[in-house]
């Protein structure tokens, strides 16, 4: 066994690159070390004097580590990470140098910002954006560079990131959490933050094998491709015995992620051929966002040392599941408390079933904000397919809590108990189970015991945007909650009232049943719920007056930054459906049709030989594939034609919604008329003559 993954060890490995509060408590004075856990706590500013001394103790633990260089952390809406390195070198007057940092380069980083996605906020001409301290996430180390998390903001202000709206949603989430602790008596309770684990789904393929696909390399994901004899429906693959190859890659990112703090935890292997999880243990939501971010990176720079490519694309191949990541939200207390945990007492009872309100009441009033939340040109691909909760956001609550609350609301017996035990604060709820007996794996959003899994985010996805949605919306349901508890003289009385009312208005968002069938889809419409089948559909609705109102009343985001969110997600959508056209007509015009054509030419020069050689032999094969090869060839020539002129049009639309809405439409509609002729052409054309890899070269590439 490898030194470093045993067992023993790992305790020992784990954080060895981060500076939180074990390096900090040793490193720093005994001052500052209160000042800066008073910054986080409290989320006081430092002042300059105690910044130079964390900045000194920082730099001395980095370059102790072998780092030679610093840089601001952080996440530009762009989706991934963003750095700009600086060495810590400063002259002397004798031509050496020194290593130095300091607090004022800790605090505040002005990268220029003229090329990071802005939706508008910031012209060119004003390209200074602002990098500040978030002392929440700890600093690390990672390829020889400090990496110190911040918010990323604009001149005047405004958020440029997916982090700064999440720390402002968890902000909001606190104030309203409190008000309701309180009100059940829970003076301890000082902080609640939210917590969330995300499990990460990805793909494995070799590295040889995906650099001959230029769809791959620009997109992400396959254009092309027929079917392989061999897809998932044996089931085989589904925590099956993981291949080698695989395993040495999942310890070697194991130990990277430790070394960097992150909890890393399961492992398995998913559904498709070649799909993999990592689940780690939860945390803070912030934290858990910049971990899943290096998550993500270090899969795929694992990935490469192991002569292979991670793809983290929601539907990198048609016919198999897509990926992506189920997102378990709960919100804490610092005494201990998970308020989505029914608990043992009448009292916590209550307090949970008020929380379980909220979290309804939030998910049927804001569908369209989660929705929006999961919404990318990857995601459209994956949200209703067979692998994933259609675009309708309902909830799942189980059997058992779903008849507690239709108890609750008609003020009727549950299982025989005579009605006076469902008034809030007597009955004693019973545990719910927790096990895989009482999952519904289709929902977009369940309860499973003591916190939700919110399952439509992809997989490449940040996770920082739908949990300040999540925070958010909730954060407003407790708002209107606590305002209707707080003074009031009977209690109980009205905590009953509020409960039966929420369940009453807001029941429709429940369902228990088969979210991918069929029926789900025409009960809803019913129901009069929201179905945002694409991007472009659902993206008009997060700047309605109502979600510009909630998000600036929260102080989540302003206006300007809600519709420079809005602008950013189409315009990325447009720019993600230009790319894959592009790529599919230069793979189309340069490779397939040559390689169809040489496979023509090759069976006609093998019928003409023949007959050359007896006109009595057969060339009916030759022949009948010769004329089923020449008419789809045509074919693909002319749905080249129409994706061009799509493409064309496409260009002179310059409103942002109408140009997303046109691209969905119009160019994605002949993509895929393309990719059909070009699918029915490879499973005719020679393997020999093929310009690229098959499906089945692919998703069985890595043994
Ligand atoms: P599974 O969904 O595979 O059965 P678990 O229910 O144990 O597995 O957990 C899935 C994920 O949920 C893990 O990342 C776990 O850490 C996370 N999780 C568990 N409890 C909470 C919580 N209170 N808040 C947020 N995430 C949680
Ligand atoms: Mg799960």
């Amino acid at each position: 066994m490898n030194e470093v993954t045993s067992p023993t060890n790992v305790p020992a490995l784990f954080g060895t690159m981060v500076f939180n509060d074990a390096v900090m408590k040793e490193r720093l004075p005994k001052a500052t070390y209160k000042a800066v856990r008073k910054a986080i706590e409290e989320g006081v500013t430092l002042d300059i004097d105690v910044a130079n001394v964390v900045a000194n103790a920082m730099k001395d633990w980095a370059t102790e580590k072998g780092a030679t260089h610093f840089t601001h952390w952080f996440q530009p809406m762009t989706g991934i990470t963003a750095e700009k390195h600086d060495s810590f070198i400063s002259p002397c007057s004798d031509d050496s140098v020194i290593m130095e940092f300091s607090g004022k380069e800790l605090i505040k980083g002005e990268p220029d910002a003229s090329s990071f996605p802005s939706g508008g906020l910031r012209a060119t001409f004003e390209a200074r954006g602002y990098t500040a301290w978030d002392p929440t996430s700890y600093a690390f180390i990672k390829d020889g560079i400090l990496c110190i998390p911040t918010a990323f903001c604009s001149y005047g202000g405004e958020a440029l990131d997916k982090k700064t709206p999440l720390l402002r949603s968890m902000e909001a989430l606190e104030k309203q959490a409190l008000r309701i602790l309180h009100l059940f008596g829970n003076e301890d309770v000082h902080h609640v933050v939210s917590t969330v684990g995300p499990e990460q789904e990805y793909f494995l393929v070799d590295k040889e094998v995906y650099e001959k696909r230029k769809d791959l390399i620009y997109c992400g994901r396959t254009l092309f491709g027929a079917k392989p004899p061999k897809g998932q429906e044996l089931e085989d693959h589904y925590f099956g015995v993981i291949k080698p190859r695989v395993s040495a890659y999942m310890k070697d990112l194991n130990q990277e992620l430790w070394k960097l703090g992150v909890f890393a935890k399961t492992q398995h292997n998913e559904v498709a051929p070649a799909q993999h999880e990592l689940a780690p243990i939860f945390t803070t939501t912030n934290l858990a966002t910049d971990h899943n971010q290096l998550t993500m990176e270090l899969m795929k720079s694992v990935a490469i040392r192991h002569g292979m490519v991670c793809l983290l694309h929601e539907k990198p191949f048609a016919g198999v599941n897509g990926s992506g990541k189920h997102n378990n939200w709960s919100i804490s207390t610092d005494t201990g408390m998970n308020l989505l945990e029914p608990g043992d007492t009448p009292c916590e009872n209550a307090q949970f079933l008020l929380f379980l309100c909220a979290v309804i009441k939030a998910v049927d009033e804001h569908q369209d904000l989660l929705r929006i939340s999961v919404a990318s040109a990857g995601n459209d691909h994956r949200l209703g397919a067979n692998e994933a909760p259609p675009a309708i956001v309902s909830m799942f609550v189980g059997e058992e809590l779903g008849g507690i609350l239709e108890a609750l609301e008609n003020g009727t017996a549950y299982q025989g108990k005579p009605a006076s035990e469902m008034e809030i604060g007597v009955h004693v709820l019973p545990r719910f189970p927790k096990d895989t007996t009482d999952r519904n794996r289709t929902s977009p959003f369940a309860f499973t015991g003591n916190k939700f899994e919110f399952r439509m985010l992809g997989s490449s996805f940040s996770i920082a945007g739908p949990n300040f949605v999540l925070n958010t919306i909730v954060a407003d349901a407790l708002e209107q909650m606590a305002d209707e508890l707080e003074g009031q003289e009977d209690f109980i009385g009205t905590l009953n009232e509020l409960i039966k009312h929420t369940i009453r208005t807001h029941k429709r968002i429940i369902f228990n049943g088969n979210n991918y069938a069929e029926e789900w889809v025409e009960e809803a419409k019913k129901r009069g719920l929201l179905n945002l089948k694409s991007t472009p559909e659902a993206l008009p609705y997060f700047v309605s007056d109502a979600n510009i109102a909630l998000f600036g009343h929260h102080g989540v985001l302003t206006e300007s930054e809600v519709r420079s969110r809005y602008e950013i997600t189409l315009e990325n959508y447009c720019k993600v459906l230009n790319i894959e056209a592009e790529t599919m007509l230069e793979m189309a015009r340069k490779d397939i049709l040559p390689a169809v054509t040489a496979y023509t030419r090759e069976l006609t020069e093998t019928a003409l030989a023949k007959r050359a050689l007896d006109a009595a032999i057969s060339c009916e094969m030759e022949t009948t594939l010769i004329a089923k090869l020449s008419a789809l060839s045509t074919g693909l020539y002319q749905k080249i034609g129409a994706l061009e002129d799509a493409l064309l049009q496409s260009k002179q639309i310059t409103e942002i919604a109408a140009c997303a809405t046109f691209y969905h439409d119009s160019v994605f509609a002949a993509m895929q008329e393309l990719r059909a002729i070009a699918d029915e052409l490879e499973s005719l054309t020679a393997k020999t003559c093929w310009p690229f890899p098959t499906y089945g070269d692919l998703l069985f590439s890595v043994c």
